[in-house]
């Protein structure tokens, strides 16, 4: 049985593809006879190698330098939202590209 590491906001992607919970050790694995490959990026050695070289909020940051933003001073921006970090997400995307242009004309 191979046990996964799913972020609570991923649990409803997780057993939509055919994740079981087991409440016992409170985790979520892959049953017997699915395909392990489906849940690979939840797999612990995946979330333990990415965890390692940075935390979320590390992420996040690096994520906004890459679009042009500091993370501090007058242009920083405040991403309140509740989603992965390192996920697309279209509601900070827009968030960005509205900051971005609040500075374009200075
Ligand atoms: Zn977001």
């Amino acid at each position: 049985m191979i046990f996964l590491t799913v972020p609570f906001a991923e649990k409803d992607q997780a057993k939509a593809l055919g994740a079981r919970w087991n409440a016992a050790q409170k985790k979520w694995y892959v049953p017997d006879g699915a395909n392990s490959a489906l849940f690979e990026k939840w797999h612990p050695q995946a979330a333990a190698s990415s965890a390692s070289s940075a935390g979320k909020s590390v992420m996040k940051g690096a994520s906004m330098m890459e679009v042009g933003l500091t993370i501090t001073g007058e242009k920083y921006l405040a991403l309140d939202h509740d989603c992965i970090p390192w996920e697309p997400c279209a509601h900070c995307d827009e968030a960005i590209a509205r900051h971005k242009a609040s500075f374009a004309g200075k």
